[in-house]
């Protein structure tokens, strides 16, 4: 079990991401040089071919983009590319372990315990007889004695 997303896979998210803006610049620059070029006809047929080039290899690059993104992302299993819920469970256990985070953050901010337990106190037995006393007390409660805390100290 992993507990942070390796390298690899962090780098795949990149070069998706790099892709994706790659193929969006592509995408775009077609309606930019169609725009420019409204109304001149003049070399229209390979001006034409190019935006087509340029908006199909686009879209592919945004495509393949956001595949590697999303690989990177969740794993092979967790973004779905394989049948493995086993591997899946394994591939977003980051994720997991950051809404449980979130989760424990929101309850810590809110004062709710899913212990169950209240904040520890410490009592110091008496040694002699044996009655708890709160932390602090320099002599026992109930007889008078000097608690074993102050005796050692
Ligand atoms: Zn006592």
């Amino acid at each position: 079990m992993s507990k942070e997303i390796s390298e690899g896979r962090q780098a795949a998210f990149y070069v998706g991401t790099g892709l994706q803006i790659l193929g969006g610049l592509l995408f775009a620059s077609t309606f930019v040089t169609s725009a420019m070029h409204f109304g001149d006809f003049t070399n229209f047929e390979a001006r034409a071919k190019s935006e087509m080039f340029r908006a199909i290899s686009g879209m592919v690059l945004l495509v393949i983009g956001a595949i590697v993104r999303g690989i990177g992302a969740r794993g092979l299993a967790g973004s779905g590319m394989i049948l493995d819920p086993q591997q899946a469970r394994q591939d977003l256990e980051p994720y997991s372990r950051m809404a449980g985070g979130l989760m424990k953050d929101a309850l810590h901010e809110a004062d709710i315990r899913l212990d169950g337990k209240s904040e520890r106190v410490v009592m110091i037995r008496c040694g002699s007889c044996g009655k708890l006393n709160d932390e602090g007390a320099k002599f026992c409660q109930e007889c008078g004695t000097p608690t074993e805390f102050t005796r050692q100290s």
